[in-house]
């Protein structure tokens, strides 16, 4: 495929004004992308004429596939074929077809056409004429000096219909090859995004195909990859060994892909494994039971759980012996192995998680708003008993205690697998 370089020249002062943002620089980027083409310039100038011939100018000389957007229309302020006619000397002459569609328009509104409304059928002389099918001024493409010039109308959706219809045709005949685009999001848990990212810098920085971007989410820090191939199994392939060298640096963290959640991944390791959990939740108020639940299948996993909230309910249905709770508190490791230990006993599972802590506003038992502690049981054995000091709300602080139960959960599983 010959080098291609596209920029995108958008022309109106609502722009330059703030007044509208420029998204149709931001959709066509996002489509040209797809086709492997290069796009180095947006750029955007107001409704004068020298500055229009400037940018067109500037554009001609740098960039090889122009796509102008906006100032066809019917005023005097509407000045982008005047600009390019300027710059070319390229004789303008009226489309007759745009021309009956206009005077069409403006028949079956029972309106008069005013004289300045010819303007928009006017398309330099050899250019393409691009049906406008959703508006009133048409399109135009012109092969000038080699390039190619676009003229697309301001209004989106006008716009976004002629690039269809029109332009992505066009750019798959150039690119000689209708592109596949594949891509797959890999989920992690454990690692914050800034240390994912940092990880994978140089990765993130080198590749362009496919391409890595680090997204945010609430319930786990992902990344997606996205591959452009010829077919399906090329970008596929690409996606796979992207990923292989993502894993290599940080598979220890990774968990899933694209619908997967961490619960989902959890019952399928619980019945991999035939393994039983139950739970007692006293920070999380059930949440973390919650999310397995809605798992398909989690009844063949899940026993039940108890809410614990109360210290008294800790000692009168948990039976965390008082002493523990009167000499170390409720927000203890003490408190959270005894909740893991008794929860597995009493419900007679495998496994037993529990959760107590500090959600605030206040701080209790002299310990800090997000103080937490997770524990684990297998059988007789606490096998893991953590304490995490989290930051955030009330609710931002229940939440990740939740997700960490279940990476905790999962991480265990995985060393027993
Ligand atoms: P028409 O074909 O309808 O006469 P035009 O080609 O003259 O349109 P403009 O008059 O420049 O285009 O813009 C028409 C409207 O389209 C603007 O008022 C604005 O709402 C929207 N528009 C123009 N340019 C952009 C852009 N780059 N991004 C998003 N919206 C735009």
């Amino acid at each position: 495929m010959k080098n291609y370089q596209a920029e995108i020249v958008a022309v109106g002062t609502e722009l330059l004004l703030g007044q509208i943002a420029n998204t149709n620089a931001q959709w066509l980027s996002e489509k040209l992308a797809t086709y492997g083409i290069n796009m180095y310039n947006h750029t955007v100038v107001g409704d004068n004429l020298e500055r229009v011939e400037q940018a067109f100018q500037l554009a001609q000389s740098r960039s090889n596939i122009i796509i102008v957007t906006g100032g066809l229309g019917p005023t005097a302020d509407d000045l982008t074929r005047e600009g390019f006619q300027q710059m070319t000397g390229l004789p303008l002459v009226e489309d007759k077809e745009s021309m009956e569609k206009i005077e069409e328009f403006f028949q079956n509104r029972g309106r008069t056409m005013t004289p300045n409304n010819r303007k928009q059928a006017r398309v330099f002389e050899g250019s393409t004429v691009l049906n406008n099918k959703a508006g009133m001024a048409p399109g135009m493409y012109v092969h000038y000096q080699s390039c190619h010039w676009f003229f697309l109308p301001g209004v989106p959706r006008e716009m976004k219909h002629i690039s269809q219809e029109e332009l992505f045709p066009f750019l798959e005949k150039v690119t000689g090859k209708q592109r596949i685009i594949q891509s797959v999001v890999l989920k992690f848990i454990g690692i914050g995004e800034s240390t994912l990212e940092h990880t994978l810098s140089d990765l993130i920085e080198k590749q362009t195909n496919p391409t890595i971007a680090p997204l945010a989410q609430d319930q786990a820090v992902v990344i997606r990859l996205t591959a452009r191939g010829e077919t399906k199994q090329e970008a596929e392939a690409m996606l796979e060994q992207t990923k292989k060298l993502i894993l290599a640096r940080v598979g220890e963290h990774y968990f899933g892909e694209n619908e997967e959640s961490i619960e989902d991944i959890v019952v399928q390791q619980l019945q991999d494994l035939g393994y039983s959990i139950s739970a007692a939740e006293s920070i999380t108020g059930g949440m973390f039971s919650q999310r397995l639940v809605s798992v398909t299948g989690a009844s063949n996993v899940f026993a039940g759980s108890f809410i614990t909230y109360q210290s008294r309910i800790k000692e009168e249905v948990l039976e965390v012996p008082s002493e523990i709770i009167h000499s170390q508190g409720v927000v203890s490791r003490a408190c959270s192995d005894a909740m893991a230990s008794n929860v597995t006993r009493k419900m007679q599972t495998n496994l037993g998680i529990s959760f107590t802590g500090i959600a605030g506003p206040d701080e209790q038992e002299g310990k800090p708003v997000g103080t937490v502690y997770i524990s684990i049981a297998d059988g007789d054995e606490v096998v893991v008993s953590k304490q995490f000091n989290f930051t955030g709300n009330r609710n931002h602080i229940r939440d990740r205690a939740c997700l960490k139960g279940f990476e905790l959960i999962y991480q265990y599983l995985k060393s027993k697998s």
